[in-house]
């Protein structure tokens, strides 16, 4: 019922140029100065809470044309989508994720969530695991985190790069300009490949991270979701920041660029991430794959047999 309303009130091209206001503000090509403190977890841009509902019907459009889009994509099949969401915990990736792709056919779709390395990733280069899991053409790939733990985690926590066993002439002082380097090369080669990737970090605040750390405490259904070792990670904060940073200004391009979305406010972090997906789909000019007139013989001939019968 919403959904036909809304349809009503927005056309197509309407809610193209809206997706566009809902993703620029946030996206970033080119990462030179890059701040953190320059974006405001809090932001929603001027929308407030009463605005609520009508973001909830944007964001039911968003679906819907998500939807439309993957199926574009997977007929075509020649690009692939590669989304990465990187956050602290309780940022909302999963909730962020379930709720932009609750529209898409689950054949169009793979979700990876990536935790510590195994020993058998431990045994590779530290691109291996996520190279095993890039998205086939048509697809949309997601990653649950990703590579970017390399320069994040294992930089906040040097004991865990010394568990990685690299020979000791390849860990030197300048590792972590390597690994942005290695990572934009990375990322290029996606890109020659037509392998689009868009990356996302969901800016939570400290202090909205403890309100729903306390949540998942109070709330027996939220206790699953705790974990001790969140609090441990918590106090590394500002370090987590820094990371952020550094890793953000020297890892975003034109053809792989940042989301910086304000993540304190989940209505409004679905909405922005939902917008920057379509905005993406919508300029690779996806069309349905055209049928060769020898091909729509064949499909007269069908039809012609199939009245027959
Ligand atoms: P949840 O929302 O369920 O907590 P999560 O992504 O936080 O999801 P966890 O199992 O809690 O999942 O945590 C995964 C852990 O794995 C994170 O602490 C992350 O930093 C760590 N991790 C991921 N990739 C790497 C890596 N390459 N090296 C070291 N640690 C990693
Ligand atoms: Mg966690």
């Amino acid at each position: 019922m919403e959904e036909s309303q809304a349809d009503k009130r927005m056309d197509k091209q309407d809610f193209l140029e809206r997706a566009r206001r809902f993703s620029q503000p946030f996206r970033i090509d080119d990462g030179a100065g890059f701040q953190l403190k320059d974006h405001d977890p809090d932001d929603t841009l001027h929308l407030d809470k009463t605005d609520k509902d009508r973001a909830q019907e944007a964001l039911t459009m968003g679906v819907k044309m998500l939807a439309e889009f993957q199926d574009l994509l997977y007929a075509q099949d020649r690009w692939a989508l590669l989304l990465i969401f990187q956050a602290m915990d309780a940022a909302g990736k999963d909730g962020t994720i379930k709720h932009v792709m609750s529209g898409v056919n689950p054949q169009g779709c793979q979700v990876n969530s990536f935790k510590a390395p195994s020993s058998v990733d431990l045994d590779h280069d530290f691109l291996w695991r996520s190279n095993n899991a890039l998205p086939e053409r048509g697809r949309i790939g997601i990653f649950n985190r990703s590579y970017y733990e390399e320069t994040l985690v294992v930089r906040v926590h040097p004991e865990i790069l010394a568990r990685q066993t690299l020979p000791p002439e390849r860990l030197t002082k300048n590792i972590w300009k390597e690994r942005f380097r290695d990572i934009r090369n990375y990322e290029e080669y996606l890109s020659n490949n037509g392998i689009v990737v868009r990356k996302f970090f969901l800016n939570v605040s400290k202090k909205e991270q403890r309100k729903r750390f306390l949540e998942r405490l109070d709330r027996p259904e939220k206790n699953w979701k705790f974990s001790a070792n969140d609090i441990k990670e918590r106090a590394f904060w500002e370090d987590y920041m820094e990371a952020y940073t550094e890793t953000i200004r020297h890892t975003a391009s034109p053809h792989a660029p940042w989301y910086v979305v304000p993540a304190d406010n989940k209505w409004f972090t679905r909405i922005a991430v939902a917008a920057a997906i379509i905005e993406t789909l919508d300029s690779l000019h996806l069309q349905y794959p055209e049928v060769s007139p020898e091909a729509r013989a064949q499909l007269a001939t069908a039809r012609a047999l199939l009245e027959k019968e």
